[in-house]
Parts: structure tokens; sequence; C-alpha cells
């Protein structure tokens, strides 16, 4: 509502993120991998080769769950070859829910990101609509299968505008549509029929699933969401389907 007060629905929905994600993060990462056949890890991959950050890349991770587009935002830097000392990676990964956070702490120091190691990950528990962060202070935002889950995605993009600097690139990566009938068709088959049962059958869960998967009917279509992200204020604002648009990338500038 104008006031900014809940409809029953929209608190619905909030709650159900809430329980969705609490329930499954232990199990959050081989879900992934069951669900999409390790296909995500290539999305995310190319998610990040798109971004090509540099040393010195601020970066704000949002809906950044278990760290997945942070250790690969690391991992790219660390190829780059050794940063100059005035140019450290800068991280921040925010999440509405610490129990995902602490699943990529502790991944974190599995891989031995560690703040003696000399990375500097930021956890910070927050909601992207409302960002407990100054204006203008990183060069890029990522939000990666985070943004359908927002109540309100346009506050989201209207907060993921405030705190980019000038210059700073947004990029979302995101289920998306099909363009084509008839693999839209195979794809419902898919993602209707066979998600929750994986879902029973890896992680005791069916209802998170089968919400996982309404939530991707209802996320608005490749266009639609460009002109969102338009109007948010974003310039150049582009998008690259993957997987015959199963996911997109949308990327746009703050200038
Ligand atoms: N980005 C990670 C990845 O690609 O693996 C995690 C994606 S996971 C599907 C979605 C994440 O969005 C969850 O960790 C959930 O807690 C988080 N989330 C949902 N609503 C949010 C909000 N309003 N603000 C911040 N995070 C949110």
């Amino acid at each position: 509502t104008h006031f900014g007060f809940q409809t029953v629905d929209e608190q619905e929905k909030w709650k159900k993120v809430h329980e969705v994600f609490e329930t499954v993060a232990g199990k959050y990462d081989l879900m992934n991998d069951a669900m999409s056949l390790g296909i995500h890890r290539v999305w995310k991959d190319i998610f990040m080769q798109r971004l090509a950050p540099l040393h010195g890349t601020k970066l704000l991770d949002v809906a950044g769950g278990t760290g997945d587009i942070t250790f690969r935002y690391l991992n790219y830097l660390k190829n780059l070859g050794p940063a100059p000392a005035n140019k450290r990676s800068q991280v921040t990964v925010c999440d509405i829910n610490q129990a995902m956070l602490d699943v990529g702490k502790a991944r974190a120091q599995r891989l031995g990101y560690t703040a003696e190691s000399g990375v500097d990950i930021q956890w910070m528990c927050g909601d992207a609509e409302s960002l407990a962060l100054p204006d203008d202070s990183y060069s890029a935002y990522t939000i990666a299968f985070g943004i359908r889950n927002c109540t309100h995605v346009d506050k989201v993009l209207e907060e993921a505008y405030r705190v980019l600097a000038p210059g700073g690139r947004f990029m979302c990566l995101e289920f998306s549509q099909l363009p084509n009938q008839q693999m839209q068709w195979l794809y419902d088959q898919y993602s209707f029929q066979v998600i929750p049962v994986l879902g029973q059958l890896l992680a005791g869960q069916w209802k998170p699933y089968q919400y996982l998967v309404e939530s991707i009917r209802q996320f608005p279509n490749q266009e639609k969401f460009k002109s969102m992200i338009e109007e948010a204020g974003f310039r150049q604002v582009t998008y690259e389907n993957l997987t015959f648009g199963v996911v997109a990338i949308h990327s746009g500038f703050k200038i």
C-alpha cells in the first residue's frame, strides 16, 4: 500500500520466503545441484565472467545466501594475479536469512577465504528492500536467484541504485521465461512434477520446492523486468538469455 503496510498476501509471501530458506539452508547447495543437474554452476560462472570484476571492484552481493556469487568473485580476482596493496578485494554479502549466511561463513573458512589470508568478506543480515548502507558506496551490485523472492521488486531496484556509485553496475541472475511455447511446456512439466519430488526425496520437504516453482512462474519476463530496471534509473540496460531463457542475466549502469 502507499503507507508501506504489507497486505495479507505480502505478509504471507515474506513469511514463506523466510521459512523456505530457514528450512533449506543446510541442504541448499545440494538441492541446487540436484534440481539444475549442476547447470546452476555454469550459469553463475557465466554471470561472473560478464561482470568481469577488477582488483578494486567493490561488490555488494545481495540475497547472497551461502556465497556462491561471492566466492566466484573472489576466485575471479585471484586468477587475475596479486592485487596492488591499495586495491584489495572488498565484498559485502547481504542476506535476510542468518541461517544461509552461517552456511556461507563456514564455506568461506573451508575455502580459505579468511581475514588472515587477506580476504575481507562482510556478512550482513539485512533486507534488499531497505539496505543499511550509505549512498554511492559500491561499484558493483549482484543479486542471483534472489530478487524474485523479494516482496517489492521496485524497492530492491531503488536501493540498488542508491547504494551504487556513479558508473556502478547492477547485475541480476534470475529464472526467466522461455520464448518458445513448446519448450516452456516441457520445462513446466519438469518444474512442477520433478522439482517438488526431488525436494521431498533429498531434503524431506515438498512445500518449499513447490513454492520455488510457483515463484519462478510469477516473476516478470525478460522485457518487463528490463523496463523495471530502467524505471529505477539504470541506463544501458540489457539482458542475455542462458539455456534458452530458463535464466536471464540483466545488467544496467548508474550513470
Ligand atoms: N545468491 C545465492 C545463490 O545464487 O546461490 C542465494 C540465492 S537463494 C535462492 C535466495 C536468497 O535470497 C536466500 O538466501 C534468501 O534468504 C534471500 N532473500 C530472500 N528475500 C530477501 C530479501 N528481501 N533481502 C535479502 N535477501 C533475501
